[in-house]
């Protein structure tokens, strides 16, 4: 049984899907106005963990992230570098796919765009008025949200309470309440709008949220997630909005993943000290980086330094050494009971002793720290088997591996094993008889040194002779 801690609850929950065996899920996915840092790709490797897991575990997840194109901060940087809104979203949402690939994060089930949503928006606002939870007023909508009674349910405030904090533009004089947020924002000179009955504007940043996810998933979804930074107002709102329209619950579970520090400072793009991804990962793996935040629970901080992803670097080889030297002895065969060594026996027991471990691990609130320790331990475990047993037993092994497939597909880790590891292996035999006939050539051993020339030319592998040494490249076709 999955325990799920949600935000709304602020207890631990029995995780219960609305349809058996499917998850609807949303995720707030980034604003595209700059390139993704260690904050982003912490949040996106906890949930694609958490989605994987959930996959492992037979659940069917339509996973639903947004990206967000029409904000003030695109806007921003649009007018900063003198561009086209547009223009500058497509440039850093390329960037953002690009950066998720090689993090090897999954695709969603569906990436929709706020610019590509803005009607069916409109009409989503043009609902809460006629409900009386929304009003026109200058050009601008606003959300009532003192028609909303259970308004800071989320966030665990009372409206008082907000007001003493207060939002943004709480002195705002179109606002009947300096709570209320808007929908809706009038044109301004210089931004991008489009046409609705009140006027030409744009829409407000939480509608966008409400809107999608609803639209691909339904009314109620099973998980909604985002950074601990989206609380409040962002998802507060998006309930406010969502639960007002269609009088249903809007969510079942909230979920939330914590900050990256550096130096305690919370790690955010308007801080300044942030660590791109595409330059993290000059220096990293791909793997090195999701053990290093995987590491952590999703809902604790991480505080980045670069000792512990140096560590993290390190702690990925190994763990990749032992899965490699595994799949070195797997063999395709069934266990034979009969012929099982004690060594053998006590390995098989230990592979089932760990995958129960790991699910425990997982179960609770999907606490990928202690499902790294099992698999740590298990790795230790199967290494001194290969150390140990007087003859190793492929067919043992070989459950070993499958369990060492089901831990990397749950962690997203070296993904693409199986093309390195086959030029791993070409690479050395193609040195090994390169080398073989480097020696034929010195006996003048014409015959042999054209056999395996012509061999390896069948097999498209040309060697080019040079004075120096042999040069070989695998032939295009
Ligand atoms: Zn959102």
């Amino acid at each position: 049984m999955i325990k799920i801690y949600s935000t709304l609850t602020r207890q631990l929950e029995e995780f219960k899907t609305i349809e058996p065996s499917v998850v609807k899920w949303y995720n707030c996915g980034p604003t595209v106005n700059g390139l993704m840092h260690l904050g982003h790709a912490r949040s996106a490797i906890a949930f694609d963990t958490i989605r994987r897991y959930l996959e492992y575990k037979e659940y069917k997840v339509e996973y639903v992230m947004n990206f967000t194109d029409i904000e003030d901060r695109v806007i921003e940087v649009a007018k900063q570098e003198q561009r086209a809104v547009l223009e500058v979203a497509e440039e850093y949402l390329s960037y953002f796919r690009r950066d998720m690939a090689s993090l090897n994060l999954k695709e969603a089930t569906v990436h929709p765009r706020a610019m590509l949503h803005i009607n069916q928006m409109i009409e989503f606002i043009e609902g809460l008025i006629e409900k009386g939870y929304a009003y026109e007023s200058g050009g601008d909508v606003y959300f009532d949200v003192r028609k909303f009674d259970e308004y800071g349910k989320l966030s665990n405030q009372k409206i008082d309470n907000i007001l003493q904090e207060g939002t943004e533009d709480a002195k705002n004089p179109k606002k009947r309440f300096p709570a209320d947020f808007a929908l809706w924002k009038e044109k301004k000179e210089g931004e991008p709008y489009w046409f609705s009955p009140w006027g030409d504007g744009r829409v407000g940043w939480s509608i966008e949220c409400s809107q999608m996810s609803m639209m691909y998933l339904g009314d109620t979804l099973d998980i909604h997630s985002g950074g601990q930074d989206l609380i409040f107002p962002h998802h507060e709102n998006e309930i406010a909005q969502s639960e007002a329209l269609t009088g249903k619950p809007f969510a079942k579970y909230w979920l939330h993943n914590g900050y990256v520090n550096i130096d305690k400072e919370k790690m955010s793009k308007s801080l300044g000290n942030f660590v791109n991804i595409v330059d993290l990962l000059q220096h990293y793996s791909p793997d090195a980086v999701r053990l290093f935040v995987l590491q952590t629970h999703y809902r604790s901080p991480i505080t980045f330094t670069e000792d512990a992803i140096d560590q993290a670097q390190i702690t990925s080889d190994r763990l990749f050494d032992v899965i490699l030297l595994t799949k070195n002895y797997a063999t395709d065969t069934t266990v034979d009971e009969s012929a099982l060594s004690d060594l053998d026996k006590d390995l098989l027991e230990k592979i089932t002793k760990a995958r129960e471990d790991f699910v425990n691990a997982m179960d609770e609130d999907f606490n990928t720290s202690n499902g790294f320790a099992v698999v740590f331990d298990y790795s230790r475990e199967v290494n001194d088997y290969l150390r140990k047993a007087d003859k190793i037993n492929g067919a043992v092994i070989n459950k070993a591996d499958e369990l060492f497939d089901e831990f990397r597909s749950v962690f997203g880790l070296y993904e693409d094993f199986n093309s390195y590891l086959s030029m791993d292996l070409v690479e050395k035999l193609v040195k090994l008889l390169v080398e073989l006939r480097g020696e034929y050539r010195k006996e003048k051993n014409w015959e042999m040194s054209d056999k395996i020339r012509d061999e390896l030319k069948q097999a498209g592998v040309t060697l080019e002779d040079n004075p120096k040494r042999i040069l070989w490249k695998l032939s295009e076709n």
